[in-house]
């Protein structure tokens, strides 16, 4: 595998990857190129790994299983919080890859980074906390004692958005429970996994216990290992269309699933805002990673007194953002991540405009060799756009007028996802009251940014089942057993 890096000055060869990594050993291998989006050329090759490899690494994970499980969970809290350290020591350098295999802002990818080794510091913390339970019968007859186990062998499988946080809210908490792993990364950002795993051997993660393959055929690979009887949980992190296929999947052998799904999320402001604390929060729940974020606000609600005043607000500041190259330190928008993404954006925004929209800033492609989407704000937009039903994963603010508190709450819920909303108003009866009202598994009240280690992320309706982070997201990798007990 071979990592061009005559253009970027990327040169940390400790965290270049050399091949799949099963059983603690690298293979090497090729098949996959990855493109770095801020100018379409090739970085490096990683292996395309096939079903025989990808059996070989549930080889790896069962043979290190019973060693981890039974590890002492100091030992096990330790190498977490070792592999935490190194991703912090090295979090410059893994910026550095983020933003030039995904094309995200430099400091968004720094900001990664630190949320990713997070999870690392939290369950680290959370492995030495793994609680049971003890209760008496109602009738007295016995009691019980509930216990919780590692469920077994995961498959992790991560979307290109976020390549290390995503990974490491999913290892943290399944290496904390006990448990041995398998992680596909997204074939558009592998090297960020891969670099991760040199960090977790390094830490002295045992040979099997993460083992990471890419593929170009995830549908056959991730198939024949869900159908192995020593596979026990999925934990997905992708579209919902996917999502869909692999429950499919699971059901066959009824294999444990966690699901982070698509999202569509409601931004609503109502006319008693504070204006500046909502458009500073409009801009970091619209603008995190240009756009590319299942919590992304997709649809701003806005109460017709403050409308105006709120559209001008969000152009200017959108428009005064610098787009270019991820890893350019002045970039505050970065590309999409692939041309077919750009070609989505640039259908959703036409398909509005046909229907009414406005373009106040932005509204169409810039060409070049990148793939670039200028960061754009669509006004008058009709409830009946497709971007209001679609994820529009980039930076288009599409805003539209509301009246009354109970037409926000309807609009915000008339979607089949569920993950994330927003709310901006002084009066805190109301925005709680709207936020009960909305179906999402989180809210953000007067707040643009809501992920964090110790919260239990995940979605409601269409856009997820389980929760990651928090000291929930270790139960997702046990399972509790009961003990009735005579004494
Ligand atoms: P995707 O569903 O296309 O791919 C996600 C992962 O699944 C990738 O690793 C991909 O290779 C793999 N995959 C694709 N087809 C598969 C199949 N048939 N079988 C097994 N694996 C398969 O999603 P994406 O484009 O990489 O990511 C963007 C999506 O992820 C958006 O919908 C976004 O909202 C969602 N997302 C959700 C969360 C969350 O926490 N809810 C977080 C980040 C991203």
């Amino acid at each position: 595998m071979t990592l061009d890096t005559a253009f970027t000055g990327y040169a940390d060869p400790s965290l270049h990857a050399e091949g799949l990594y099963i059983g603690g050993k690298w293979e090497a291998g090729s098949g996959i190129p990855v493109i770095d989006p801020s100018t379409g050329n090739t970085l490096a090759e990683v292996p395309d790994a096939s079903i025989d490899d990808a059996m070989r690494a549930v080889d790896a994970a069962e043979a290190a299983a019973v060693g981890w499980r039974r590890a002492p969970p100091r030992q096990r809290s330790e190498i977490l919080r070792r592999w935490f350290t190194l991703m912090t020591e090295h979090a410059e350098e893994l910026a550095l890859l983020i933003s030039l295999e995904n094309g995200k802002a430099l400091a968004d990818a720094r900001g990664e980074v630190a949320y990713a080794a997070e999870f690392f510091r939290w369950y680290a913390e959370e492995a030495t906390r793994i609680g049971g339970e003890f209760r008496h019968t109602p009738s007295g007859a016995h009691n019980i004692l509930v216990d919780h186990e590692p469920i077994g062998i995961a498959v992790l499988i991560t979307p290109w958005n976020f390549p290390a946080a995503m990974a490491t809210r999913k290892i943290g908490p399944a290496l904390a429970a006990g448990c041995t792993v398998i992680l596909k990364p997204a074939s558009e950002t592998p090297l960020t996994a891969y670099a991760m795993a040199r960090l977790g051997a390094e830490a002295g993660v045992p040979p099997g216990v993460v083992n990471v393959l890419t593929t170009s055929n995830p549908g056959p690979v991730t198939a024949a290992m869900l159908a192995d009887a020593r596979v026990r949980k999925l934990s997905f992190t992708g579209s919902t269309g996917v999502g869909r296929l692999l429950l499919a999947e699971a059901a066959k052998s009824v294999v444990n699933c966690s699901m982070e799904l698509g999202g569509n999320a409601p931004f609503v402001v109502f006319d008693d805002a504070d204006l500046s604390a909502a458009l500073d929060g409009a801009m970091v729940a619209k603008m995190r990673n240009g756009g590319e974020a299942c919590t992304a606000a997709n649809r701003f609600y806005v109460q017709a007194g403050i409308h105006d005043a709120f559209v001008a607000g969000l152009t200017q500041r959108m428009a005064a953002l610098k787009v270019g190259a991820g890893y350019d330190p002045e970039t505050q928008c970065g590309p999409m991540i692939t041309i077919k993404a750009v070609d989505k954006i640039n259908r959703l925004v036409a398909d509005a405009k046909d229907r009414g929209a406005r373009a106040t800033t932005g509204g169409a492609p810039v060409g070049g060799s990148g793939y670039y989407y200028p960061p754009t704000v669509l006004e008058n937009v009709p409830t009946d756009a497709a971007l209001a039903h679609e994820e529009i994963f980039g930076p288009v603010a599409a805003i539209y007028r509301f009246e009354t508190e109970e037409e926000a709450i309807r609009l915000a819920n008339d979607t089949e996802y569920g993950l994330a909303a927003y709310v901006y108003s002084r009066d805190i009866m109301r925005a709680m009251r709207v936020g009960r009202g909305i179906e999402t598994g989180m809210v953000g009240i007067n707040r643009g940014l809501m992920s964090d280690p110790a919260a239990p992320f995940g979605g409601a309706k269409q856009s997820g089942l389980g929760r990651e982070g928090g000291v929930t997201g270790i139960l997702e990798f046990m399972e509790p057993k009961y003990f009735a007990v005579e004494f």
